[in-house]
């Protein structure tokens, strides 16, 4: 027998794991460093260690179960996802890539497959960054993008660090952050509304967008809103809603793949009788491919010179293009699975990018119900969830390699 991913023993790790944090509208809240984030990494540690794997956690608290090759010199394929949850957050976000991985790895274990490469189930500490912003922070760590010192000094509202979180609940661990991978695979919802709609089980995700933030300054004059006549104004809430208003174009322009995005409008003096003398708004623009990103940026910057203001650079993160040969064996063993797939690229950011400036990775995004995420409401049908974990094992035995399957073996 092959190895086969058991949907129910899956849905039942997902749905046991769901009820630590669980909240009265049916969602999760794990923020990175709590309490509750200690008990789901218990049982999570619990599961790999009756799955006889060994047990390792780094000095971000990212955990480890190594389940064993036959090559003890080749690097590990990990696969996996986060435990940590927004604080009005879904079971499935970050959840579901750990448990597929688990389920993979019980799978192997049931048809007694050994791998060539030893295969790792990971759970990355603080992905979402609700709590100790900035979000992705462990795998970014790990893959070199801030020291460990920087991220565990990071703090939250109440000026609490992530290191002394980690510290009090026990999962700051001996072992160095960072070391040679062989292959990063992470399975995830897809937190968007296209593979439901679809009806398409499958996103082969090939990449990830870029995302740049910005701050806009819009100036005006403030002047008595009874006593100055409408031709004698210079209204900064009017002259930023006119260039608000042309986003949606300016992204159409772009292809489907382009966003635009206004979050947050504050207007100065924000007096109800008073013209507003100032505003400033966020912006947000996403787009897979970096020369189109410069192009919507020039787009915007000409709209807010236009009406006098001023755009300042507050963040970026650039396009993540997975390795060919991960996503190729991802398309490969969804058609081998017998299920529908397309390819996709990820709207939001995920731990798999820092890990794709390490090593080959790659992702699979199964659909989540009416697109929702990071709210409580998310769900996604045990169905789908098997399916991923399908995917995941087709390509966790294609990058590790099988040493002896059962026929070998006799
Ligand atoms: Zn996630």
């Amino acid at each position: 027998m092959p190895p086969t991913i058991d949907a129910d023993r899956l849905w039942s790790s997902l749905m046991e794991l769901a009820a630590i944090g669980a909240t009265t509208r049916g969602g999760v809240c794990r923020l990175a460093g709590s309490d509750e984030d200690r008990r789901g990494r218990d049982l999570f540690v619990t599961w790999c260690t009756g799955a006889g794997l060994e047990v390792r956690v780094d000095g971000m608290g990212n955990l480890f179960g190594r389940r064993a090759g036959t090559d003890r010199d080749r690097p590990p394929v990990m696969i996996g996802s986060h435990l940590d949850s927004q604080p009005t957050g879904g079971r499935f976000d970050g959840a579901y890539g750990v448990m597929a991985a688990l389920e993979v790895v019980r799978a192997l274990d049931d048809a007694g497959v050994t791998t060539v490469a030893p295969v790792e189930i990971v759970s990355w500490t603080n992905e979402e960054g609700a709590r100790f912003p900035p979000a992705m922070v462990s795998s970014g760590v790990f893959a070199g993008a801030f020291t460990a010192e920087w991220a565990r000094a990071q703090t939250d509202p109440d000026g609490v660090t992530l290191g002394d979180e980690l510290d009090r609940i026990g999962y700051t661990g001996p072992a160095p952050v960072g070391r040679p991978v062989g292959a990063y695979v992470e399975a995830h919802i897809e937190q968007g509304p296209i593979l439901e709609a679809e009806g398409t089980t499958i996103g082969v995700v090939t990449g990830v967008q870029g995302v740049r933030w910005y701050d806009v300054d819009v100036p005006g004059r403030e002047g008595h809103a009874g006593s100055t006549p409408m031709d004698r104004r210079r209204d900064a809430l009017v002259a930023a809603a006119g260039v608000i208003a042309t986003l949606p174009e300016l992204a159409a322009a772009h292809g489907p793949d382009a966003r635009a995005t206004v979050g947050v409008v504050t207007a100065h003096p924000a007096s109800r009788n008073t013209i507003p003398g100032r505003v400033t708004f966020t912006a947000d623009l996403r787009h897979p491919d970096t020369a189109v990103l410069e192009k919507m940026e020039s787009a915007l910057r000409e709209r807010v010179a236009a009406v006098g203001g001023t755009v300042t650079d507050v963040w970026q993160s650039p396009p993540v293009d997975f390795d060919a040969g991960v996503v190729h064996a991802v398309r490969r063993s969804a058609a081998a699975a017998g299920l529908s797939h397309r390819d996709i690229v990820s709207g939001a950011g995920h731990d798999a990018c820092y890990l794709a400036t390490v090593c080959p990775t790659g992702m699979i995004f199964v659909p989540c119900r009416d697109g929702l995420s990071h709210n409580e409401a998310e769900f996604a049908e045990s169905e789908w969830c098997a399916a991923g974990a399908r995917v995941l094992l087709g390509v966790t035995l294609e990058l590790a390699g099988e040493a002896s399957a059962p026929e070998d073996v006799g």
